[in-house]
């Protein structure tokens, strides 16, 4: 394949993901403005992300701190985003930290408190989202739904750690109808702790290539899309 039907091939592909997410937008009466795309380029190379970049994608996912390190070695432009959206060990948190803009994946206490002291040490602060297990699949990383309040009144005293909202991660099925219940919860599960702690929590990162139209139905802000964009991995 030469360079530019590849480029030509992301540039369609973004384009009818772009689509699609407006056709959602609209079928639950949303603005589509109201949904970024965050592109997981995870396992694809620099020349991709660069690609994708050129064709108006800002945010960018990634799941290993080793990859962000060696991918974005060469800074992106100033705009760009990267998320962290997967699980992070206690012990790469101070990379972490200086790398990304977001980390989707904070999900136990002894994260939250090795996050808090570092940024503290650093006197600066970080975007993180709470990721909630709301189908309780044993293998998958996130809390419990019932821990959530707890953890985020552990983030709450520290202001270096600005939690804006719940990221999860829905089970693989082949019908995306079929875990419409998984999305509605964490939507309700953000408006309960809204309410219940006066935390605002706008956003809400649930979608991903599969069933990323559902999700947008029931409320995502943030959807995150790899395959549909950047081809199998
Ligand atoms: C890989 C990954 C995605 C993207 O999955 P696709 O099926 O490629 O769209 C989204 N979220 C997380 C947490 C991931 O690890």
């Amino acid at each position: 394949m030469t360079t530019l039907s590849a480029t030509t091939h992301l540039a369609r592909r973004v384009a009818d993901i772009r689509q699609r997410v407006a056709v959602a937008a609209s079928q639950a009466a949303r603005d589509q403005a109201e949904v970024t795309i965050v592109a997981v380029s995870k396992t694809f190379p620099r020349e991709d992300i660069d690609a994708a970049y050129e064709l108006g994608l800002r945010t960018f996912g990634e799941n290993r701190v080793q990859e962000v390190r060696a991918k974005f070695s060469e800074p992106l432009p100033d705009d760009a985003r990267v998320h962290l959206i997967g699980p992070l060990q206690t012990n790469k948190v101070r990379h972490a930290m200086r790398l990304v803009h977001r980390i989707e994946s904070v999900d136990r206490p002894s994260l939250i408190e090795t996050l808090a002291r570092e940024l503290d040490k650093q006197e600066s602060s970080l975007s993180v989202l709470l990721q909630v297990n709301v189908a309780g699949e044993a293998q998958k990383s996130g809390c419990a739904p019932e821990d959530a309040a707890a953890l985020l009144a552990q983030m709450a005293p520290h202001s270096v750690l600005r939690c804006e909202g719940l990221m999860t991660i829905a089970p693989f099925v082949s019908d995306p109808e079929a875990i419409r219940p998984v999305f509605a919860g964490l939507r309700r599960l953000r408006d309960e702790l809204q309410e219940t702690s006066g935390i605002a929590l706008p956003v809400l990162s649930m979608g991903m290539s599969g069933d990323f139209p559902v999700a947008i139905e029931e409320g995502a802000t943030h959807v995150r899309i790899g395959r549909a964009i950047f081809g199998d991995r």
